[in-house]
């Protein structure tokens, strides 16, 4: 059940942060219950849903004007704004009520032109479906269980049984002028009630005030909700939760390489996010998983985020299955743009051909999208669908919207205007492994890459230091505490990247640490433990990603973090120098061998930076034995400057874009012609 979280404290907050005017008062309180509304996943999602109020706006002659202020493209309610709920004048609107027909694109240029704000942002395409409801403050939600009953085929009864003649139901036809003049048609002849339903696709409420608006919104889905409980208790259809083997995640990379081999002209690389408790698994052990994928989505704009169909994987699938599904899918998305695109005069631009949603019994439900932000938007609407699928089979039936309407929507020449042609990014959407994540120059790896676009997996044995990297990420971030020296943590972290994110594609192998010694003085036990670091971790995880990258085939890169130790040792750091010697040969030795799978191996070179290997100490202690000072110290190379770990971290990102160069190692140093390579 949805609870009421109105509060007059709280509204007199938004308010108050306007302004004073009765416009303010109005915007203000708009505001606020769109946000409580936007705060429940289950009544809105992403974007979805919109609100208005109508009031009065003075222009600049002070005139007093009457505008509608309704949810503008790009806001989302749960954090909308005031901007984000533009003012246009509402009596050019009503005007339109008067016409037959009005396409899309005069519709939006008309709600442009009338627009108080020329900065604003586009308002919703159900604007005239608020503007047309006489009342001054109008909600639209896509509530769970309005979707339950929006699907269901016997609604009619239902509503009559729930809400007699207070809901009003809308047949569907897609968003735009058609369905607001049909819905105010309805509204007026039956003038009384306090809602719609509009049929395959969700609910609209109204008040006098937003609370009373608000307010109606809960009760009327809390009082749908009811229904849906009530009516679920009495029967018996809930699976049985059957044991099913749990799966490797190694086939994951067998999607994720197939789906990104097949989307080059996207510019796509896959990320996942699987979604697997125990209502998800309980519905992927239905035996009418195939029909029901058929079916379609529970409210229309979800077939852009969502597709209408996900692909099934069987209950015993393997990868033979995965290739041919994908295959199949591939190719029947193709019939249906063929078959569709004809009933259209314009040129369509068809859309990725790849499932956005993949039902994976034993493994869970699995949304794709461009990174992690993206694949984890996608799972959402997947998630809530399948819960609509779900109880709407329980309790008559689950139809929405056929394939024909489903297509106008993914189609829509309003969206298709969104397409723009993306440059291909070598970065973007890539998911990259960076161990020593947590030390300062892994933190500007992190960064770097983080900033480009990329999904980063971050590996630290330091916790603290770990989560302060990962305070400087977005969304596209995880981060695993795990010393890397222990024998599981490579399949460990693997496992955890694959879960998160559905693959890999660059490692940054960076984790590394040196104690000073004298070869004289260094004991065997200290330096296999400088061995176990800074070679053995790093052999050891590059061997775990080769296995996702080979799988995946379609090529990667793996970077390791050498040192000039490798080829221009300092005094006292033999214990260091001699793993670190040993890991540039393994980076050769690799690169030779991985090449054939277009997998690269380079490294880079860095020099005196401050770091943890680098301390204050010790480059005061380090320059007072040169007899200079410590900028002096510091700046010792041809370019007479410092060099820091953000310099290091461009290496690496060099290195990761350049797609021709392997067996290369890159050295930061600001010049040393001792410690060149060639
Ligand atoms: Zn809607």
């Amino acid at each position: 059940m949805f609870k009421n979280l109105w509060n007059q404290k709280n509204e007199k907050l938004f308010i108050n942060s306007l302004g004073k005017s009765k416009y303010d008062f109005d915007l203000g309180s708009r505001v606020y219950t769109s946000r409580l509304i936007g705060s429940i996943p289950d009544l809105v999602m992403h974007g979805g849903g919109n609100t208005s109020c109508k009031t009065n706006k003075k222009n600049i002659f002070n005139e007093t004007i009457r505008v509608i202020c309704v949810k503008g493209s790009g806001w989302d309610l749960e954090t909308i704004e005031a901007e984000g709920l533009p003012a246009i004048k509402l009596s050019p609107l009503l005007e339109l009520r008067k016409l037959n027909k009005l396409s899309d694109e005069d519709m939006v240029n008309l709600q442009r032109a009338n627009l108080l704000d020329s900065q604003s942002p586009n308002p919703s395409v159900e604007t005239l479906l608020h503007a047309f409801l006489p009342h001054k403050f109008v909600d639209h939600t896509h509530a769970t269980p309005f979707l339950i009953l929006a699907n269901l085929p016997n609604y009619r009864k239902i509503i009559e049984e729930i809400f007699g003649s207070e809901l009003a139901v809308v047949p569907y036809i897609m968003p735009g002028f058609d369905l607001a003049k049909k819905a105010a048609d309805i509204y007026d002849l039956q003038p009384d009630c306090k809602g719609l339903l509009l049929l395959n696709h969700g609910h609209f409420t109204w008040g006098e005030t937003a609370k009373e608006s608000y307010e109606r919104v809960i009760k009327q889905t809390n009082k749908v909700q009811k229904w849906i409980n009530k009516n679920l208790n009495t029967k018996k259809h809930f699976q049985k939760n059957l044991k099913i083997e749990k799966k490797e995640l190694s086939f994951l990379s067998i999607i994720r390489g197939d789906i990104e081999k097949n989307s080059k002209d996207y510019n796509f690389v896959p990320t996942f996010d699987i979604r697997n408790d125990k209502k998800i698994s309980n519905f992927l052990l239905r035996k009418d998983l195939n029909v029901l994928a058929k079916r379609g989505v529970a409210s229309p704009d979800h077939v852009i985020r969502i597709k209408g169909n996900p692909l099934v994987l069987s209950k015993n699938f393997n990868e033979k299955e995965i290739v041919i599904k994908l295959n199949n899918f591939r190719n029947e998305y193709i019939n249906y743009f063929k078959i569709n695109k004809r009933r259209f005069k314009n040129k369509l631009k068809m859309l990725n051909p790849n499932p956005n949603v993949i039902w994976a019994p034993g493994v869970g439900l699995i949304g794709i999208g461009g990174d992690k932000k993206g694949a984890a938007l996608v799972a959402d609407i997947a998630e809530q669908n399948i819960h609509v699928m779900n109880y709407g089979e329980i309790l008559g039936g689950y139809y929405p919207i056929k394939e024909k309407d489903q297509f106008d929507i993914e189609y829509w020449s309003l969206e298709q205007a969104k397409i723009k042609k993306t440059n291909p990014s070598l970065i973007r959407g890539k998911t990259v492994l960076i161990t020593g994540a947590g030390g300062i120059i892994g933190r500007e790896i992190a960064k770097v890459f983080n900033g480009e676009g990329a999904n980063v997996f971050l590996v630290d044995k330091d916790l603290k230091s770990l989560q302060e990297t990962h305070k400087l990420m977005n969304s596209n971030s995880t981060i695993l505490q795990c010393d890397l020296t222990v024998s599981t943590a490579p399949k460990l972290i693997i496992n955890s990247c694959l879960q998160m994110f559905g693959g890999v594609d660059i490692l940054i192998s960076n984790a590394g640490y040196a104690i000073e010694s004298s070869i004289l003085d260094l004991d065997i036990k200290t330096l296999k433990e400088s061995f176990e670091l800074n070679f053995f971790s790093h052999f050891n995880l590059a061997k775990e990603v080769s296995k996702v990258l080979i799988n995946q085939s379609v090529g990667g890169k793996i970077l390791f973090n050498v040192s000039k130790q490798a080829v221009n040792p300092g005094k006292n750091f033999g214990s260091y120098g001699l793993p670190k010697a040993t890991l540039m040969f393994l980076l050769k030795q690799l690169a030779l061998e991985l090449g054939e799978y277009n997998i690269s191996v380079n490294g880079v070179n860095a020099d005196k930076i401050r770091s943890g290997l680098l301390t204050p100490t010790m480059i005061k202690k380090r320059s007072q034995s040169r007899g200079i000072d410590e900028n002096q110290y510091m700046t010792s190379n041809l370019l007479a400057k410092e060099v820091e770990a953000k310099h290091v971290a461009e290496g690496f990102m060099s290195l990761a874009i350049s797609e021709r160069t392997s067996a290369h190692v890159l050295t930061i140093d600001g010049g040393n012609i001792e410690a060149s390579l060639r």
